[in-house]
């Protein structure tokens, strides 16, 4: 067996970083860019108000309160969208909206809730003293011309897209997305409601592979269920690396005598067979093809996922130009124990989590953890990392690879 830090470091070799591909902002969420994103102009573009209120000379406030208001002239109304050509004189206000242009002539704004408009409309009473410059946001606040809005490197999140919007990009130039395609292999495998022939079983691992693509952010393509048969995975392989960028199989890595998969990528590729010291999921083989990798995970349903996670993930977010291959591992304490034996590998266990913002998060087993058994790890929401020994006390910390999927009640 080898480490599990050792047959990382393999499959990490052999996943190179795609090239630069020009996406639409609207596809780019989860992509990491290429070069800096510099502004070429100043967010906002021009002086405006924070808030709906009154534009005002801020001189013309002073000493004004609720018990000593000052009475200007209403000038007219700026709304968000007009050029705010109405002008501000000493002694005179113009109605304002937030986002509105600031007015020639006014420095400040009053909020609406410390004016009173007078009963014929004409007039307003400043009900507070304000300074120059009261709720305005100039111009360039954000952003200025010249300025690194977003750094080389950077996985973009909902906000890039926006700050990319908000200069007037439609398009950004990032590291391309993969094209991944996912495949099972097994005699045994059918599809959907039909009737089990005896030894049949329904393939689970395809659509689980497929969302776990998705989910890295890479294009899952469906490869279908091939068979046992040599020939089969060859010319299956052979195609995908035609139009894929990755491969994913499950089954067919171990040591049975109808594994053909690790012999087939053995033949079409550069390709290493690893029994790694890890359970579940101790065999991987993984291999490229070209320059394409094929991760050859086990088929047991458990098994596959487990290993998708410690390899094929760190593989596909280098792929796409990440720094972080991996999820977040958080440090838990294991309620009741997670007891094991030791057998120089280390176990990742399937554990719901529980966590309260004032307490520690607690990690409790998820259910049977056999490598077949999909419900539990279906139920988890964390891979709790047991090193080799007699595994951890109860009220014992340990570290947690946080899966997908975890949400809670809202803070008060
Ligand atoms: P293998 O890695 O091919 O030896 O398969 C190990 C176990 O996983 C066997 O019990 C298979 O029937 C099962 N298995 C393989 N592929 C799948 C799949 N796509 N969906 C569900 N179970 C599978
Ligand atoms: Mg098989």
């Amino acid at each position: 067996m080898i480490p599990l830090v050792e047959a990382r470091e393999r499959v990490l070799a052999g996943c190179e970083r795609l090239g630069p591909a020009t996406v639409a902002v609207d596809d780019a969420r989860g992509l990491v860019t290429v070069d800096e994103v510099v502004s070429g102009e100043a967010v906002p573009p021009f002086d405006n108000t924070a808030m709906d209120g009154f534009a005002v000379v801020a001189a013309d406030t002073v000493g004004a309160g609720e018990d000593s208001p000052v009475r200007l002239e209403i000038a007219g109304t700026v709304a968000a969208g007009s050029s705010g050509d109405v002008p501000v004189d000493p002694g005179r206000a113009v109605r304002i909206m937030t986002g509105a242009p600031m007015p020639p002539g006014a420095d400040a704004v009053v909020m609406v809730e410390r004016c009173r408009v007078t009963d014929d409309g004409d007039h307003v009473e400043i009900l507070a003293e304000v300074p120059a410059g009261n709720h305005v946001r100039r111009a360039g606040d954000d952003l200025v011309p010249g300025d690194v809005v977003i750094a080389a490197d950077t996985a973009l999140g909902a906000g890039h897209l926006g700050l990319l919007s908000s200069l007037g990009h439609l398009s950004v130039r990032v590291t391309r997305r993969p094209r991944v395609g996912v495949m099972s292999t097994g005699d045994e495998l059918v599809e959907g409601p039909v009737v089990l022939a005896p030894g049949q079983i329904r393939d689970s691992n395809r659509r689980t592979l497929l969302a776990l693509v998705a989910e890295v952010g890479a294009e899952p393509v469906d490869l279908g269920i091939v068979p046992d048969d040599p020939e089969a995975l060859r010319v299956a392989l052979t195609d995908a690396t035609g139009h894929c960028d990755a491969l994913v199989t499950s089954g067919g890595v171990s040591m049975g005598d109808y594994d053909h998969v690790k012999a087939v990528l053995g033949e079409l590729g550069d390709m290493s067979w690893m029994q790694v010291a890890i359970k579940p999921a101790k065999p991987l083989a993984f291999g490229t093809i070209g320059r394409v990798p094929v991760f050859g995970l086990p088929g047991n349903p458990v098994s596959s996922m487990v290993s998708f996670e410690l390899f094929a993930r760190p593989g596909l977010r280098q792929m796409m130009g990440h720094h972080d291959w991996g999820r977040m591992v958080i440090g838990a304490v294991a309620l009741d124990g997670l007891p094991r034996r030791a057998d120089g590998k280390t176990h990742f266990v399937r554990v719901r989590l529980e966590t309260d913002p004032l307490h520690d998060v607690v990690a409790v087993t998820a259910g049977g953890q056999g490598s077949h058994q999909l419900s539990a790890m279906a139920a988890s929401e964390g891979l709790a990392v047991v090193d080799d020994g007699e595994g951890i006390a109860p009220l014992g910390v340990v570290r947690v690879i946080v899966l997908d999927g975890l949400s809670g009640p809202m803070p008060d």
